[in-house]
């Protein structure tokens, strides 16, 4: 049995740089990120939610409710005291919701363009 001292400062710090990132494009007028799957992850069960697509998918997040859901991240990491301890509180939060698939048609930012990058608008 490993016992290891659990960093989480970095996990901390990169949180609270995201919220900060998330702030400054709410603050630009942004609604919207979207960030795409990456092929590892795609099981092959992801599909666009418009129109089933299965090409260039990308997941479209609120970001106002991203901010709210990386606060909350946030205060499980601060209230963790190991990892497995985290990652149990993370996925109780990420049950919440689920985030809607956009493909790269589909995407309400309207102008053709492709999913290889985050973009919000
Ligand atoms: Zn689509
Ligand atoms: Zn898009």
């Amino acid at each position: 049995m490993r016992s290891q001292i659990w960093d989480r400062a970095p996990l901390i710090h990169n949180t609270q740089a995201f919220i900060e990132h998330l702030g400054r494009l709410e603050a630009q007028g942004c609604r919207w990120l979207v960030i795409p799957l990456d092929a590892a992850e795609l099981p092959g069960s992801f599909k666009c939610s418009k129109c089933n697509s299965d090409t260039g998918l990308a997941a479209l997040y609120s970001i106002a409710a991203h901010i709210a859901f990386e606060k909350e991240v946030l205060r499980s990491i601060e209230a963790s005291r190991s990892e497995a301890e985290y990652e149990l509180q993370l996925s109780r939060i990420i049950e919440e919701e689920a985030t809607p698939i956009v493909c790269d048609t589909c995407c309400p930012r309207g102008t053709p363009h492709r999913h290889d990058l985050n973009h919000a608008f």
